[in-house]
């Protein structure tokens, strides 16, 4: 069995350990930086280029696709899957999770709770979408944010108007987004892999911070989630397709709420807190579909 993974980094501690769960499991494993792949469409040559080499054939392909090069490492993971080759997570799925309204889209059309939230360009209806997210203050989320930069918090009519009119000159679509009170400063992550919760932890911000995230200062401590939550998340990765998800959930008076999606979720962090193996659960799942 042959394996490529994606990534810009080779030394970025997921792959490190992607790549040594895999050579314990007897996997071959490359790491293919996606920035260096040519696709070629060429009929029945169609092939991925490495620099100059074409690239052999793989089992499955393994997209750690950062947001800064979304949109062509979406165009290098169709590439694979036009190949025949399976991609885990498939990029419909990353394209899927990756846009924050489109993911909450996904996940409120199959019933999963999520905040109260609009996707807006209107400056004539600010007050409106204010009110359909239940006031301020509200969370303003640019689409495609990670670790918690691009979220704000925003206490004030004359701030809110502001942030967006800088946020429209630089051509960023936002959604305003109900502010979670009952459960601020602290989310629970859900580490998704193959239809199971393999590992989880409850974030909590450090002091005068609402994003718990880690790369935010977020502290993460393994808990055992409440059978809901746990239903809540495998299902939010099952609507969105994705075989290895992280899963924010937030506590709100309605139950569980699904903040977000992550189709590259990191592990270091649940690792860290957990002390489970999310490296080895991620390459055992790969093994069991590729069967
Ligand atoms: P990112 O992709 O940057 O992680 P998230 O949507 O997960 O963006 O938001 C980052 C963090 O901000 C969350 O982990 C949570 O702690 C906090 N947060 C996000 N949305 C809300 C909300 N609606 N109400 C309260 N806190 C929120
Ligand atoms: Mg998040």
């Amino acid at each position: 069995m042959r394996i490529a993974i994606l990534s810009r980094n080779k030394k970025l501690y997921s792959i490190r350990r992607l790549v040594q769960e895999s050579r314990k499991a007897g996997i071959r494993c490359d790491v293919i930086n996606p920035l260096e792949c040519q696709l070629v469409i060429d009929g029945k040559q169609s092939r991925i280029l490495a620099g100059t080499v074409t690239l052999p054939t793989y089992d499955a392909v393994l997209p750690r696709i950062g947001a800064s090069i979304t949109e062509y490492g979406l165009a290098v993971v169709r590439h694979f899957e036009i190949l025949g080759i399976a991609a885990i997570n498939s990029s419909q799925s990353i394209a899927e999770s990756r846009n924050k309204m489109r993911s909450l889209q996904v996940l409120t059309g199959a019933g999963i709770l999520v905040p109260s939230t609009v996707l807006t360009r209107s400056t004539r209806g600010l007050k409106a979408a204010v009110e359909a997210v239940k006031g301020l203050p509200v969370v303003l989320k640019i689409l495609q944010g990670t670790q918690g930069v691009g979220v704000m918090l925003v206490h004030t009519p004359i701030s809110l108007g502001s942030v967006l009119d800088t946020l429209r000159t630089l051509d960023q679509d936002v959604i305003v987004q109900q502010f979670i009170v009952e459960g601020a400063g602290r989310d629970f992550r859900a580490f998704v892999v193959g239809g199971k919760v393999v590992a989880s932890m409850m974030r909590t911000a450090p002091q005068g911070e609402f994003r718990s995230n880690i790369h935010r200062g977020g502290e993460g401590n393994i808990v055992k989630l409440p059978p809901h939550y746990e239903k809540t998340a495998v299902r939010a990765a099952k609507v969105l397709g994705l075989d290895v998800a992280g899963v924010d959930l937030m506590e709100s008076n309605d139950g569980p709420l699904v903040i977000e999606v992550n189709s590259s979720p990191g592990f270091e962090g649940i690792e860290k807190a957990t002390g489970i193996n999310v490296g080895a659960a991620i390459v055992q799942s790969i093994k069991k579909t590729l069967k």
